[in-house]
């Protein structure tokens, strides 16, 4: 079934100026830029955008993270998206993640590992209003 996925290429990939190389194996393996913009988050707006997390031990440190410098935003469609998407990216922790993966090939440590991608249809549902109205989606 056709679904739509958040992704995000995070401040340290866009930093090492990796995007281009990350967008290109997205296309490659079939997903479509349907929306899609450059921004940088402030800590506040990281905060609301991970408040699934807000009593884990890291989110102090990956909102900072993720408010350091500007990332990418882009809605994928695909057939399976959102499950296609999180097997592209790789286990959260790099050094987990499989031969071949975006986590494994840019990713640096567990928490600068490059990427996000939601990982149910409630959060891509939620994560793609956070950042994008129906305007905005091609
Ligand atoms: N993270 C971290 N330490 C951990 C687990 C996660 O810093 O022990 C960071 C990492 O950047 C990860 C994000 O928090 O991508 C969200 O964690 P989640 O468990 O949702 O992993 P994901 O869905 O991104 O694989
Ligand atoms: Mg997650």
């Amino acid at each position: 079934m056709l679904e739509r996925t958040l992704s995000i290429i995070k401040p340290d990939a866009v930093k090492a100026k990796n995007a281009g190389k990350i967008i290109e194996m997205l296309e490659s393996n079939g997903f479509s830029i349907i929306g899609m913009k450059k921004i940088h988050l402030t800590k506040e707006q990281a905060k609301k955008f991970y408040i699934v997390h807000k009593d884990r031990p890291f989110y102090d440190s990956l909102t900072d993270f993720m408010s350091e410098g500007p990332i990418i935003v882009m809605v994928l469609e695909k057939d399976n998206a959102i499950e296609d998407y999180r097997k592209l990216m790789g286990a959260t922790n790099p050094e987990d993640a499989e031969e071949g993966t975006i986590r494994k090939l840019f990713g640096t440590n567990i928490e600068r590992n490059a990427v996000h991608g939601s990982d149910s249809k409630e959060s891509a549902s939620y994560e793609i209003g956070f950042f994008f109205n129906e305007l905005e989606l091609v």
